[in-house]
């Protein structure tokens, strides 16, 4: 048997033990959950027939594998997709107020979004050749280089604000957005990669398009996986320590319990990754705690459809950062998809602080609910009271990934290679979406199974 602990329950510790168990039943698995419950930023809060998520809201197709792995765990039957229409209708929080974003190449030439002579800078971008040279480069730089500053200032800051809430002008390019690098390494423009069709980029062949989740909600997910595993996750249980003798690991818990091990996986925060390694190799962990993080709340406000004077049949709405507004954004959730809150009723979900504001996500509840009602107040009249509330808060919400982040990934991983054994895993390297963290689950589980069987076979050609 092949011993291993994998320390955080949250999506990337679990996938990893479920496909660790799913490839051979020489692998020994347990993992250590600090919280009282699984999950980490995944999870969904139930209560009088709403149904908040309390981190993602979904996760796309253009990768399969949260699909597939929602399949291997008989969840097909519960998968459900984004509303199509709903998805279509994104909206712009900004000076002008609430505006539709463009839903296409037409629609965005009819919209006032940028002027002209921003919509020609796009349009410019076909003809405009390759970056010279390898550096990284901010996303800023990268977007302003390519499609022109207007368009960088008004949408590549929204679409940040929405999927990294964090400053496009630290930011690496090619660790956040890789595919648009590739796009321009391989077809010398973006705009050509996307009208090249998916078909050249490795891996980007989807069996399905749009926004997916669960009936009930990510959470359930969650507890699929928990309720697979051989060996029951412990919750409740912060690793402390490693320290490593001739016949392995021994994992240091918290509350002086110690756990043996022949392979140990820190699928935790890159800091808390930081405070475990810390005296088995103080270098390493000074590179894992310079990962930074922002800081998020997520509000979940249920009202009466009767008391939202606006009909939210969209998606929801961008406050771009560069604004400073009070919020980050709002999540249109019972019209994305089915059953998120009781009839009669809308569920809103409305993010708060990121990378620019993140004392917003410090303030208490009164401050926090009043800043947001004023805000809701101001973009979509909403003047009543709700009637469900609920406060998520996440101090080390989302990893940024800032310039330098493949340089210091590359350096942690050789580094990490110096203690046999010892692997790190989670969000903070390779992708902070879902799909990335259940993705890498699959590569780490393979290398791990490699790596077990070289061992066996090195074991077995020494007793022979
Ligand atoms: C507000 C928000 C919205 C998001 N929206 C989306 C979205 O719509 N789509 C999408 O694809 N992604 C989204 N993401 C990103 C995605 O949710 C995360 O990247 C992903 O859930 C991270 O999973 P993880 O397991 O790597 O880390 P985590 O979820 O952080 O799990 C790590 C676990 O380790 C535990 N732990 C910490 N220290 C220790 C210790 N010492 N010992 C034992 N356990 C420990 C923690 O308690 C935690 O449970 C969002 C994230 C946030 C915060």
């Amino acid at each position: 048997m092949t011993r291993v602990v994998i320390v955080g329950g949250g999506i990337s510790g679990l996938s990893l033990a479920y496909r660790l168990e799913q490839r051979s039943p020489r692998f020994e698995v347990q993992v250590l959950e600090k919280a009282p419950r699984l999950g980490g930023k995944v999870g969904t809060i139930a209560s009088g027939g709403f149904h908040v998520e309390t981190g993602p809201n979904g996760f796309l197709a253009s990768k399969t594998s949260t699909l597939d792995l929602c399949a291997d765990l008989g969840l097909a039957d519960q998968l459900v997709r984004a509303d199509a229409e709903a998805s279509k209708n994104r909206y712009l929080f900004d000076e002008h107020g609430l505006r539709r974003l463009p839903a296409g190449p037409l629609d965005f030439l009819r919209s006032d979004l940028l002027s002209w002579r921003g919509k020609l800078d796009i349009a410019r971008a076909w003809l405009r050749g390759a970056k010279r040279g390898h550096g990284d480069e901010s996303i800023a730089d990268f977007a302003r280089r390519r499609i022109g500053p207007e368009a960088t200032r008004v949408l590549v800051d929204a679409i940040v604000t929405g999927i990294h809430a964090g400053d496009p002008e630290l930011l690496s390019a090619a660790s956040c957005f890789p595919r648009f690098v590739d796009m321009e390494r391989v077809h010398g423009s973006v705009l050509r990669g996307l009208l090249a069709g998916k078909p050249k980029m490795a891996g980007a062949t989807p069996k399905r398009t749009g926004l997916w989740s669960l009936r009930n909600g990510l959470g359930t997910l969650i507890e699929a996986l928990a309720s697979r595993l051989r060996s029951r996750p412990v919750v409740g249980v912060g690793v402390a320590g490693l320290t490593r003798d001739r016949d392995g690991w021994t994992v240091h818990g918290e509350d002086q319990g110690r756990l043996p091990a022949d392979v140990v996986v820190l699928a935790c925060p890159a800091h808390e990754q930081a405070a475990i390694v810390a005296e088995l190799d103080v270098a390493l962990a000074e590179r894992l705690r310079s990962i930074a993080y922002n800081r998020i709340a997520v509000v979940g406000l249920g009202y009466r459809r009767a008391d939202v004077p606006m009909d939210a049949a969209g998606f929801g709405y961008i406050a771009p950062q560069r604004l400073r507004r009070d919020i980050l954004g709002v999540l249109w959730c019972s019209s994305i998809y089915p059953g998120r809150a009781p009839e009669g009723a809308v569920l809103l979900r409305i993010m708060a602080g990121g990378w620019q504001r993140p004392e917003v996500a410090g303030w208490d509840d009164d401050r926090l609910l009043a800043a947001v009602g004023a805000e809701l107040r101001l973009a979509m009249g909403i003047t009543a009271a709700p009637i469900f509330q609920h406060v998520i808060r996440w101090s080390r919400a989302i990893p940024q990934y800032h310039l330098g982040h493949a340089a210091k990934v590359a350096w942690i991983q050789e580094r990490a290679g110096r203690h046999p054994g010892l692997l790190m895993a989670g969000n903070a390297f390779h992708g902070v979406a879902l799909n990335d963290c259940t993705e890498q689950a699959t590569i780490l589980a393979e290398k791990i199974e490699a790596s077990a069987a070289l061992r066996e076979s090195g074991a077995r050609a020494n007793a022979s």
